[in-house]
């Protein structure tokens, strides 16, 4: 194999050249993958990186995917999960068509196939504990030892098989093994289990079944009853592939599928074990699978991330050999520039400051103009009301401001965003001292945000009207961990205490809190954002997908 640079250009990688190979090889008409979830979670962007590989490579090769869900452990799987992975790949962009299959379709056949490895001697029934097998199977320095019970004859092993099948034997008193060489240097190989015993419900074959095939065994079977020609995996499985090998060379199957590997996507400051991020949701550490936190695809979803932006990320990456890390800034870097183009801009103001322009007349309002897209004119405009009371962003004042603090100031003038420049006259303080309002002047020569006389302000600004602006919860976002390593062993000391931050009293334009707001928005100077589900009539909820810049180092610490 040659070696594969680390990105890859775009479109290209070692897989990809792979399967080129074998189409002008004509070792295939046809190429067929498939993504193969196990329904005990929901996916996340890892998974992104598997679906982007498999589903692209069917697509740009004229081949196809099938969905395959490897639903061979009914204790942790569930029809939740079968839902909203179907769900997260249809939202991704992707169709497996009429391709959608479950390991427990060929539960029959993988049994009859077991059977025939007992009679052919390859397979044979130990009654070994756990634990025992585990002792046994030896080290990558040691051999394994044999089992006492490897040498039954095939009438034996028949009638235990069957009696497993049946029922007769409580969980893990049995298991049936391979027949493959207890000494091989592969610990893979040291007999490994194909079925155990498991007196579970499951979603789909009920309570049909009291023993249930391994990983092992039903994945290569699977992809060889599905005729998948490249079966895609990530490295850990590199070591399983003699006996994923051995096994399509034992059995009658249809097909022989070939299997590669590539390194799974890490991410910086982001776990993407499905262990922890099942963790995270049962320990209450965020609001479900779908919270924005969360590297999940239905949290991402749920920030406001565009499936474009993912399918970008995992498209800059590339697909690799060699386990890397990469850094969490590209993702965002690809979110940025999607919403960029997609976003319309809006005004919204976080922590409102209210501030009365003494010389409006009370009473009096006026509609102006404010671009929805700077780089799109088809984007249009909309009208925001301006009037005497309006709120500006709590940080865009200071008493007493620093040398470089060109914002609003005593006896300061400002611009306000397609509307007046502004000077402050007066700041009003409560009992406590805190500042509760700016009493402030505007010129009205300056209608439209430019002074007739070429006078220049150094800052504008964004506003809303006191009186027309609608309330709404605003939720801001920080990395789930402070470590950019966090420690899946012991993830909770890893945990961001100022992950989330929740804005109660923050304003929004009228209209991105109607029923039906475009998709994801740009609060001008503060990021993109999207409506949230928890949303209601009287209070809108918006989630903060984004900041505008890249101040990530800067936030990990602080809210
Ligand atoms: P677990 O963590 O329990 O092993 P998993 O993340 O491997 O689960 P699966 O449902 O088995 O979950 O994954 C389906 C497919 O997604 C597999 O082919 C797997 O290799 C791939 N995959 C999982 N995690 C990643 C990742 N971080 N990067 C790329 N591919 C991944
Ligand atoms: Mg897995």
């Amino acid at each position: 194999m040659t070696a594969e640079p680390m990105m890859a250009e775009a479109g290209r990688d070692f897989i990809r050249d792979i399967v080129q190979a074998d189409l002008d090889a004509k070792k295939h008409s046809v190429i067929v993958t498939r993504f193969p979830p196990e329904p005990n979670g929901y996916l996340h962007i890892g998974h992104a990186k598997s679906i982007g590989l498999n589903f692209g490579i069917a697509q740009e090769f004229g081949g196809r995917c099938n969905l395959r869900f490897d639903d061979t452990n009914p204790t942790k799987e569930e029809q939740e999960f079968i839902d909203s992975i179907q769900a997260d790949v249809k939202w991704l962009g992707y169709d497996w068509g009429k391709n959608l299959f479950f390991a427990s379709d060929y539960f029959e056949k993988l049994y009859e196939w077991a059977e025939g490895l007992i009679r052919a001697g390859l397979a044979y029934v130990d009654d070994q504990s756990q634990e025992e097998i585990r002792q046994a199977r030896g080290s990558l320095t040691e051999p394994g030892k044999n089992s006492p019970f490897r040498d039954r004859s095939v009438e034996e092993n028949l009638d235990l098989f069957r009696r497993m099948k049946a029922g007769e034997f409580p969980n893990g008193a049995r298991v049936l093994r391979a027949k493959i060489d207890m000494a091989s240097g592969n610990i893979n190989l040291r007999d490994p289990v194909l079925y155990r015993i498991l007196h579970a419900h499951h979603p789909r074959t009920g309570d049909k079944w009291s023993i249930y095939p391994s990983y092992d065994y039903a994945h290569g079977q699977s992809d060889a009853i599905e005729g998948v020609t490249h079966s895609i995996c990530t490295l850990e499985f590199e070591d399983h592939r003699p006996l994923y090998d051995w096994l399509l060379d034992k059995l009658p199957v249809p097909s022989k599928p070939h299997q590669y590997e590539f390194a799974r996507l890490n991410l910086t400051y982001t776990l993407l074990s499905k262990r922890v991020l099942t963790e995270l949701v049962r320990g209450g550490h965020v609001a479900g699978w779908d919270d924005p936190r969360m590297p999940t695809i239905a949290g991402l979803r749920r920030r406001g991330v565009p499936p474009a932006a993912v399918r970008e990320f995992i498209k800059r990456i590339g697909v690799a050999k060699a386990n890397s890390v990469v850094d969490v800034g590209m993702l965002e870097f690809c979110i940025r520039e999607v919403l960029n183009q997609a976003a319309q801009r809006r005004m919204a103001v976080l922590r409102p400051l209210k501030v009365v322009i003494e010389n409006y007349p009370e009473g009096q309002v006026e509609e102006i103009e404010a671009v929805n897209h700077p780089e799109d004119p088809a984007a249009g405009t909309r009208r925001v009301t301006f009037g005497r009371e309006l709120y500006i962003e709590r940080d865009d004042f200071m008493e007493n401001p620093s040398k470089k603090f060109f914002r609003l100031s005593p006896g300061n003038e400002v611009r306000l965003r397609y509307a007046y420049f502004i000077t402050c006259r007066e700041v009003v303080k409560n009992a406590e001292g805190e500042i509760v309002e700016l009493r402030c002047t505007y010129d009205p020569a300056t209608r439209g945000g430019n002074a007739p006389d070429g006078r220049k302000v150094k800052a504008t600004m964004h506003w809303l009207s006191a009186a027309h602006a609608k309330r709404a919860e605003i939720r801001l976002y920080n990395p789930l961990f402070t470590n950019a390593n966090p420690d899946a062993a012991n993830f909770t000391a890893d945990l961001n205490p100022r992950s989330l931050e929740i804005l109660t009293d923050a304003r929004v334009e009228p209209d991105v809190a109607a029923p039906n707001p475009a998709e994801a928005m740009q609060f001008e100077r503060q990021g993109y954002f999207v409506r949230d589900k928890d949303s209601t009539a009287e209070r809108p909820v918006f989630n903060r997908t984004i900041g505008l810049r890249d101040t990530f180092a800067k936030e990990v610490g602080k809210a």
